[in-house]
C-alpha cells in the first residue's frame, strides 16, 4: 500500500483549519479502511507566513490528530512558493502527494477518485472544476481570458485546472527538476509529461474568510504566467514596430503629395498625437521588454524559492 501526502498551502487561514482537518482527515480515514493507502499517509499543512494563529493551530492539530504534519516558511513566499515547499518535503518519502487550497472551495471527495486514477497508473491527476458559478462574473471573466490568452500564445494548460492535483513520486522529481524562480506550477506540470488523468469536481465557495488573491496578487500571477513560458509579447513588439513604420511611410507620402500640390500642411494637432501616441506606444513596449530583463535578473541569482523554518513532517519520522 502506498503512502499519500496532502499538501496544503496556509497563509492566514486560522478560520478554516479546523473544518479543513476534519474533512481530510475523513478522507485519508476512509482510504485506510477501503486499504488502498497506508496508515502513515499525512496531512502537510505549510504555513506561508501567516500573521493570525494559524501556525498554532497546526501545531495543536499536530499532537491532536495522528495525521497532521506541517512544514513553516520563514515568511510568506506566496501560494506557488508554499506549494513547492510541501511537494519537496512530502515527496522525499510519499508514493502520491494531494495538493490542495485551505480554503475547501475544492471538493475533498475528489481525493478518492483521484486516488483510483492513480491506482489505475495515472501519474499526474488533475482536477477539474466542471462549473465556475462560485466565482464572481469578475474573476470568471478575467480567468478565462487569461487561459484564452495562454492558448493564443502557445502555452498548454488545462482549462479549469488550479492547483488542485495528484501526483506520483516520480511526477514531483520531475517537476522539482525545474529550477525556474518564477514557479508558475501550472504551466509546468504539463510539461511533466507521464500518463495523466482527470477528475472533475464542482467548486465551491470558500468555507470562512477571503480570499489571499487580491487583483494585484492576480496580475501579478497572470503576467508571471505569461512571460514565464512565451516570448510572443517580445515577438509582437517587432510586428507592431513594422507596422507603425508602414504607417508612417504612407503619412511621408501623403504630406508630401500636398505640399507639391500647394497645399499648406497645418500640421501642429497630427504632429502632437503622433508624439503623444508613439511616446506611449514605445514605453509600452520597453515595458514588455523590461518584464523579461527582470526575469532574467531574477533568475540568474538563483534565489531559494523558500525557506523553512519548521518540519515537523521530517521530524516526526
Ligand atoms: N496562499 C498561500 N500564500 C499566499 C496566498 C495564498 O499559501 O501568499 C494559499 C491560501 O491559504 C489558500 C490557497 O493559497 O490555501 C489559495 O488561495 P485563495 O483561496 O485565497 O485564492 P482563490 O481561491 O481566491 O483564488
Ligand atoms: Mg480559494
Amino acid at each position: 500500500m502506498f503512502k499519500l501526502s496532502i499538501v496544503v498551502p496556509c497563509y492566514n487561514e486560522e478560520e478554516v483549519l479546523h473544518e479543513t482537518t476534519r474533512e481530510l482527515s475523513q478522507i485519508l480515514q476512509g482510504l485506510i479502511d477501503d486499504e488502498k493507502i497506508a496508515s502513515t499517509s499525512k496531512i502537510v499543512y505549510v504555513d506561508d507566513g501567516s500573521h493570525d494563529k494559524t501556525w498554532q493551530l497546526i501545531d495543536q492539530f499536530t499532537v491532536e490528530n495522528k495525521f497532521v504534519t506541517g512544514v513553516k516558511l520563514s515568511r510568506n513566499f506566496g501560494h506557488q512558493g508554499a506549494l513547492l515547499a510541501g511537494v519537496t518535503t512530502a515527496s522525499r518519502d510519499s508514493d502520491a502527494i494531494v495538493t490542495i487550497d485551505a480554503d475547501l472551495q475544492d471538493d475533498v471527495n475528489a481525493i478518492p477518485k483521484m486516488v483510483d486514477e492513480y491506482l489505475k497508473g495515472a501519474e499526474v491527476v488533475y482536477g477539474v472544476r466542471n462549473n465556475r458559478d462560485t466565482d464572481t462574473a469578475f474573476k470568471r471573466n478575467t480567468a478565462e481570458t487569461f487561459y484564452k490568452i495562454m492558448g493564443f500564445l502557445g502555452v498548454k494548460l488545462v482549462p479549469d485546472s488550479a492547483d488542485f492535483r495528484l501526483m506520483s513520486q516520480r511526477a514531483c522529481e520531475i517537476l522539482l527538476s525545474y529550477h525556474e524562480t518564477n514557479l508558475f506550477l501550472r504551466g509546468i506540470v504539463p510539461l511533466v509529461g507521464l500518463k495523466t488523468a482527470k477528475v472533475y469536481y464542482a467548486r465551491k465557495e470558500r468555507f470562512a474568510g477571503e480570499s489571499k488573491y487580491p487583483l494585484r496578487k492576480m496580475l501579478k500571477f497572470a503576467i508571471d504566467g505569461i512571460t514565464s513560458f512565451s516570448i510572443v509579447p517580445i515577438k509582437m513588439i517587432m510586428g507592431l514596430g513594422f507596422f507603425i513604420v508602414l504607417i508612417s511611410i504612407f503619412l511621408l507620402i501623403y504630406t508630401l503629395v500636398q505640399k507639391s500640390n500647394g497645399h499648406v500642411v497645418s500640421g501642429w494637432s497630427s504632429m502632437m498625437v503622433s508624439i503623444w501616441a508613439l511616446g506611449g506606444v514605445q514605453l509600452i513596449c520597453i515595458s514588455v521588454i523590461g518584464e523579461y530583463v527582470g526575469k532574467i535578473f531574477s533568475e540568474v541569482k538563483q534565489r531559494p524559492r523558500f525557506t523553512i523554518e519548521k518540519d515537523t513532517y521530517t521530524e516526526e519520522k
